[in-house]
C-alpha cells in the first residue's frame, strides 16, 4: 500500500472517530434527559429489560465485521458509563449537597446557632433516669455556659431486657428542666407515632444510629417543623448517611444536623471506630452542621478528651458527650459517662487546649 493510500485511510479513520465521538456524546445527552424524566417519576435508573432489548436490537442489525458478542460487550460498557452519568447528575441534585446549596446551613436551636462557626458542646446523660439526675447535670452544664442538653427518654437497647428509658415521663422531665434552666433539649425518638407528642417537649428530635435506615421515621421527621439531629448508622457508608439526610430534607425540613458517632470495624479497643475524616467529608459534601459524638464512638472515658480535641481541630460544629451525676449507677452506658468533676475537668482541658472557646 502506498503511503498516500495509508494517509487517506488514516484521515478517514480520524473522521470516523470524530463522528463516533459526536454520536456517543449525543447518546449521553439523551441518556441524561431520560435520567431526569426517570428521577421525576421516581423510576429506577437501571433497567435490565430495556438493556436486553437494546442489545438484541444491536445484534439484529449487526452486519460485521465485528462479532455480535464483541459489539455487545462494547455497548455494555457504553450503557454502564451512561448509568454512571445519570448517577452523577442525581447526586448533583441532592438537596443536602453543597453543589445545590453552597452556604452553610445554620440551625437555630432556641437562639443557639448551630453551624455558625462557633464550636459548641452538647452534653447530658445517656438516659433520663429522674428529675434530680437531669437537673444536676443541666445545672453543671449551665454553669459552664452550655445550653444544649441531651438525654434519652426512648432508649433503643441491644437487649429487650435492658432499661428502655422512661418514655413520655422522660420527655416531661427534660422539658421541665429545660424550662427551669433555659436549656435546649435533644432526645431520641424511635417511633414515628411518638413524633407529635415529642414536639411538645423537645427542641431537637434525635434519630439514632439504629434508625438511620428507618425511612418512615426519616420521612416523618422531615415533615416536621422542628430541628432534627441524625446520627450515622452503625455500618453506614458516608453516601448512605448523606442519602438518609436527604430523606429528611426532601420532605421539607431543612433544620437538619448530622452526627458522626463511630462505625463498626474489626477493632475492639474502642466500642466503635471514630471515623474522624467523615467530618471534613460531610462538611465538603453537604451544607449541614456536623457533630461528633465522642462517647458512643469510643465507649471509653479516657478517650473523650483527645477525641473531642480532634473533632474540634478537624472542624466539627459541635461535640457530643455524656455526663451523669454518678455513672457507676447509671442505667445505661455506665462505663463511658463522665461524672460532674470529670466533666468540669474536660471543659477546663478543652479550654486550655485553645480549641474550645466556649
Ligand atoms: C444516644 O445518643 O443516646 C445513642 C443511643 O447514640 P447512637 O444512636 O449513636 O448509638
Ligand atoms: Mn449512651
Amino acid at each position: 500500500m502506498s503511503n498516500d493510500k495509508l494517509d487517506v485511510l488514516r484521515s478517514e479513520l480520524d473522521e470516523v472517530n470524530l463522528k463516533l465521538l459526536e454520536v456517543i456524546n449525543e447518546r449521553a445527552r439523551l441518556v441524561q434527559e431520560i435520567g431526569k424524566v426517570k428521577s421525576t417519576q421516581g423510576v429506577n435508573r437501571f433497567d435490565p429489560v430495556r438493556e436486553r432489548s437494546m442489545l438484541d436490537h444491536i445484534a439484529e442489525h449487526n452486519k460485521g465485521p465485528f462479532e455480535t458478542s464483541t459489539l455487545q460487550h462494547l455497548f455494555k460498557q457504553i450503557f454502564k458509563a451512561s448509568l454512571e452519568l445519570q448517577e452523577e447528575d442525581n447526586s448533583k441534585a441532592l438537596l443536602v449537597s453543597r453543589k445545590k446549596h453552597p452556604d452553610n446551613t445554620v440551625v437555630d436551636l432556641k437562639g443557639v446557632m448551630m453551624g455558625d462557626g462557633t464550636q459548641r458542646l452538647v452534653m447530658g446523660p445517656c438516659a433520663v433516669e429522674s428529675y434530680e439526675q437531669v437537673f444536676t447535670v443541666a445545672k453543671a452544664l449551665k454553669e459552664r455556659g452550655i445550653r444544649l442538653l441531651r438525654g434519652g427518654a426512648f432508649k433503643p437497647r441491644t437487649s429487650p431486657y435492658d432499661f428502655q428509658g422512661l418514655g413520655v415521663e422522660g420527655l416531661q422531665i427534660l422539658k421541665k428542666v429545660a424550662d427551669e434552666l433555659d436549656m435546649v433539649v435533644i432526645s431520641e425518638i424511635v417511633n414515628p407515632s411518638d413524633l407529635d407528642l415529642a414536639l411538645e417537649y423537645l427542641d431537637v428530635i434525635q434519630i439514632g444510629a439504629r434508625n438511620m435506615h428507618n425511612f418512615e421515621l426519616l420521612k416523618a421527621a422531615g415533615a416536621l417543623d422542628k430541628p432534627v439531629l441524625l446520627k450515622r448508622g452503625l455500618s453506614a457508608t458516608i453516601a448512605e448517611f448523606i442519602h438518609a439526610a436527604e430523606y429528611v430534607v426532601s420532605k421539607g425540613n431543612n433544620n437538619l444536623m448530622l452526627c458522626e458517632r463511630g462505625i463498626r470495624t474489626y477493632e475492639t479497643a474502642t466500642r466503635n471506630t471514630l471515623d474522624i475524616s467523615a467530618v471534613p467529608i460531610l462538611k465538603q459534601e453537604t451544607h449541614l452542621p456536623v457533630l461528633v459524638d465522642v462517647t458512643h464512638s469510643t465507649g471509653r472515658r479516657d478517650l473523650l478528651l483527645p477525641t473531642a480535641k480532634a473533632a474540634l481541630a478537624i472542624g466539627a460544629d459541635a461535640v457530643m458527650a455524656e455526663v451523669h451525676p454518678d455513672p457507676a449507677v447509671a442505667l445505661s452506658d455506665s462505663a463511658q459517662q463522665m461524672d460532674i468533676p470529670q466533666f468540669n475537668k474536660f471543659i477546663d482541658d478543652l479550654q486550655a487546649s485553645g480549641l474550645y472557646k466556649g
